[in-house]
């Protein structure tokens, strides 16, 4: 841990005032740093207001060159791209620019579970913090989900934090460490930020193992060639805990032939049937296995462990169950913004599927889920404000594909297409910002949409 006084009376800026930039902005100031938020557009009411009430300074609309090229330290939003004039005019100032998370990491000697990968995130890491607070940890939670890590550092302080942490924060963190840290998975996403080039984002996702030592873990995926060609290759003290599907040497969690899940942590062994995991579809074991793992680290009591992993619902937007209608079966998976996890969505289901894509394509490759379309698929609906990409690709390979423009539009169509024992499913491939504000407003609509049916 850094020394707090050390910061007193420098000048911190923070670029972005999201949930991040505020809480980082709100630690700077318990520092004593003068700080000042610079937001080159306009910033949400919410975070505002919050700023006003703390006597916090901010600008919006642009930012004041000279006083940001002044700042000893930078706290840049994930969501800034390193590429932007203003960055690199401060990189090359040599001006430290730093994640939210490594700020606030240099002030806490709290335990770090860190998740990452390209799919699974989300899910994973509110899995992990239900158990850790079922087994009563003084725990938080941070990073995509929750509140900001630097706030809570300023004003919770918890023992743990679970963090979720994306390639975009990872890129900006330097002597950050995770006890437990958990790679997910590899698939391409984001490419468009990575020059198109998938070394450069697994680069950044492997960030997450910097600075591990001999007491700390890391849990991975057995399954993922990228991730464990990219562990072979890596350099680190941290002790290796894989899993798997079916029992590998090495492995500390795998599914065996009766569906028994297995889990042999150093110090403990434990199995629960995969039928009391409440979450369903082969990406939730894996997601499942992961959390167990990592609390079984902490040496939380199976019994706990057992129970958290069985009582714990599906995270809103997550393969969400919305409705069942004449016998048709309506899920929300709004949150399936690549390829990859719209795969895992096929996988699951049971019966014949009408699907939505479309959507802001981010360089998809939809050669990917094919095999599964044409095996489950009796329909596809396009909604976007550009579907050729879609339609050129799938057409004629679907008994029935549509081409919509609207939420309504595609719900329309979907209520035609699926008949009884059908299940109609949202889950895009793409990004959701030509006709929505986020995932989160799609799948939202979708459910007012299908509950007004
Ligand atoms: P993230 O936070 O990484 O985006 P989420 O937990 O929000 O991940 O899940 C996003 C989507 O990815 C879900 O809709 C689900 O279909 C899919 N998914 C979840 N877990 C996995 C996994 N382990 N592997 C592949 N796909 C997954």
């Amino acid at each position: 841990m850094k020394n707090p006084k050390d910061f007193e009376g420098k000048n911190l800026i923070v670029l972005g005032a999201g949930e991040s930039g505020v809480g980082a902005a709100v630690l700077g100031e318990a520092l004593n740093m003068n700080v000042f938020v610079s937001d080159n557009g306009p910033i949400p009411d919410k975070y505002r207001a919050q700023m006003l009430r703390r006597g916090i300074l901010f600008e919006e609309n642009g930012h004041s060159r000279k006083r940001v090229l002044a700042a000893d330290y930078i706290v840049k939003s994930p969501g800034i791209p390193p590429t932007a004039p203003l960055v690199k005019e401060a990189e090359e100032a040599g001006i430290p620019i730093l994640s939210e998370i490594e700020f606030a990491g240099w002030f806490t000697n709290a335990k770090m579970v860190c998740i990452t990968g390209s799919n699974g995130k989300t899910t994973t890491t509110m899995l992990t913090y239900h158990i850790l607070q079922k087994a009563g940890l003084n725990v938080g939670l941070a990073g995509n989900v929750g509140k900001s890590l630097a706030l809570q550092v300023a004003e919770e302080q918890h023992d743990i934090y679970v963090i979720e942490l994306s390639s975009f924060q990872l890129e900006n963190m330097y002597d950050f460490k995770a006890n437990i840290a958990v790679m997910l998975n590899i698939t391409p996403d984001h490419m468009d930020r990575y020059d198109h080039k998938m070394e450069n984002y697994t680069r950044a996702k492997f960030r997450i193992a910097r600075n591990q030592q001999a007491d700390d873990f890391f849990v991975y995926w057995l399954g993922d060639p990228i991730v464990t060609s990219q562990v072979k290759a890596l350099q680190t003290e941290a002790r290796l805990m894989p899993f798997s599907d079916t029992y590998e040497e090495d492995s500390v969690a795998w599914e065996d032939k009766d569906g028994i899940v297995h889990f042999d942590i150093p110090g403990e062994t434990w199995e629960i049937p995969r039928d009391r995991i409440s979450l369903q579809g082969r990406h939730n074991l894996y997601n499942s296995m992961a959390a167990g793992i990592s609390a079984s680290l902490l040496s939380i009591k199976s019994d706990t462990i057992r129970e958290a992993l069985g009582d714990f619902e599906a995270v809103e937007h997550r393969l969400e169950f919305v409705r069942d209608l004449d016998g048709v079966h309506w899920i929300n998976d709004s949150k399936a913004t690549n390829v990859n996890s719209t795969w895992y969505a096929l996988d699951s289901m049971r019966t014949p599927v009408v699907l939505i894509l479309g959507g802001k394509d981010k360089g998809n490759d939809y050669s990917e889920i094919l095999p599964l379309v044409k095996e489950k698929v009796k329909a596809i609906v396009c909604m976007g404000k550009d579907n050729k990409k879609l339609l050129d690709f799938f057409s004629g390979e679907v008994a029935e594909i549509r081409d919509c423009h609207s939420l309504g539009e595609a719900v329309k169509a979907c209520r035609q297409l699926a008949k009884e024992g059908d299940t109609v499913l949202l889950s895009p491939c793409c990004a959701s910002f030509d006709l929505f504000e986020s995932y989160e407003d799609r799948g939202r609509k979708f459910k007012d949409a299908v509950n007004e049916l």
